[in-house]
């Protein structure tokens, strides 16, 4: 079956043509048969890109102010006889849509229905910026495939699994009572891609493991996935915490921001905005935000790219033994995300000084994998290192299969707390 899978952001809608069934999935043998995007949406010179393997790829520009006419282009140009890879849409069987915030809502993925679309709203107070445009994409493409099924695939939904005293933080009570105010954990989607995936490689059943995996993209998380579920995750009520990424903060002290709005004189927004944009990698090292300028800028010299590299990496060893303590051991981590796949000198950072635990780096294999999947500890490791590279595309049109076949796995919540 070919589904479309959409992933519509404020101003851009990204793309990808994916044929999966149930026996594809169990093969590992989904296929990509088309991935692209539309930028800038809303003004006049917005660009469509498509790329088909073995193919040049195909751009074009044109004036495209909302996601409806972007959505109903992709579908021209996938079904040009020229450009396209589709006889006619009516070969597309289903939709899948990432959907940024699914709330204490959805622990799963769901079919899309009036329902399911009136609570993925009110989900959106909690991601102002992310499910509104969500939402646009979904209208927009319901209304050009309005006979074939639509089906939301939450980032947040994987980590409902965690625990009350692992999502719930430190403040007065009421307020996760008033406001849904708690950690919920973002790139779900991708941890339970790389944790099936990766156990897939090694023979093993998720079900009876402790795993932590680490997603260093432009964001950044890891996530402690015992036996099957998530039980703590790195990125919190935003994706904000955690682990430092390319220009956000990551954890600090929360009494920062008064301190330095008062010192500075700054706003809200401002402080907002200098955490998320203007901090992290990029802030630290005044370099890039980019792994791959910053690890050029430190292999010149350059004392502050040292210093945000090692920041980055120790970061990402102290949540290591936190998630192996949060689940009294680990029997595998598996690195993901542009970061985690390409950067070997990441991982020997990260790794080195954990063998107390039982990871054991072998140096040469590390060094080797870039942009691949396997092993990256020695034989005789107690916990295996893995690379394996995330696609969280491929996720959502598995689950779109999933769902329509009624066997999308739902993990319901250990505990309600009221
Ligand atoms: P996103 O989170 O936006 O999906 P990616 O997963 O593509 O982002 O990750 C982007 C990050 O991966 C950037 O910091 C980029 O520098 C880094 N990256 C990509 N290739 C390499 C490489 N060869 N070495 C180091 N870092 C890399």
């Amino acid at each position: 079956m070919k589904i479309l899978v959409l992933n519509s952001g404020s101003s851009s809608v990204k793309f990808q043509v994916v044929e999966t069934d149930l026996e594809r999935m169990n093969a590992h043998q989904d296929l990509t048969l088309a991935v692209g995007l539309v930028e800038k949406i809303g003004l006049s010179d917005s660009r469509l890109v498509l790329e088909i393997v073995d193919r040049k790829p195909y751009q074009d520009y044109r004036e495209i102010l909302e996601h409806r006419t972007a959505i109903e282009w992709v579908l021209r140009i996938l079904a040009d006889p020229e450009h396209g890879i589709l006889e006619s849409v009516e070969e597309i069987g289903a939709v899948g849509h990432r959907m940024v915030h699914g709330g204490e809502e959805f622990a799963s993925s769901v079919l899309i229905d009036p329902e399911v679309v009136q609570k993925i709203e009110a989900c959106s107070v909690l991601a102002p910026l992310h499910n509104p445009p969500n939402l646009r994409g979904y209208y927009a493409a319901h209304a050009a495939l309005p006979e074939v099924p639509h089906v939301a695939v939450f980032d947040t939904a994987f980590h409902q699994t965690m625990p009350a005293h692992a999502f719930l933080y430190g403040i007065p009570f009421q307020l996760y009572r008033k406001h849904h105010l708690r950690k919920y954990g973002f790139h779900g989607t991708s941890h339970r891609f790389v944790a099936f995936r990766g156990c897939q490689i090694l023979g093993w059943e998720r079900e009876e493991k402790k795993l932590i995996t680490i997603h260093l993209g432009n964001g950044c998380s890891l996530a402690a996935i015992d036996h099957g579920r998530s039980i703590d995750t790195s990125m919190g009520f935003t994706p904000l915490e955690g682990l430092i990424m390319g220009t956000r903060s990551g954890d600090m002290d929360p009494a920062i921001i008064p301190w330095l709005m008062a010192m500075e004189e700054l706003t809200l927004h401002q402080v907002n905005t200098m955490m998320n944009k203007h901090s992290g990698l990029y802030g630290v090292s005044g370099v890039s935000s980019d792994m791959r300028e910053l690890l050029e800028a430190r292999a010149a010299g350059n004392a502050r790219a040292d210093v945000a590299f090692r920041m980055f990496c120790y970061r990402i060893k102290k949540y290591l033994a936190a998630y192996a303590a949060a689940m009294g051991g680990v029997d595998a981590v598996f690195f993901t995300g542009g970061i985690g796949e390409n950067s070997p000198d990441v991982r020997e950072a990260a790794l080195t000084g954990l063998e107390f635990m039982g990871i054991v780096l072998h140096r040469d294999r590390n060094a080797a994998l870039i942009g691949g999947e396997g092993e990256i500890s020695t034989d005789e490791s107690g916990v295996r290192a893995m690379v394996v590279p995330t696609n969280e595309e491929r996720t959502i049109a598995r689950d779109v299969v999933r769902v329509l076949n009624g066997i999308m796995p739902t993990f319901e919540p250990p505990e309600t707390i009221t």
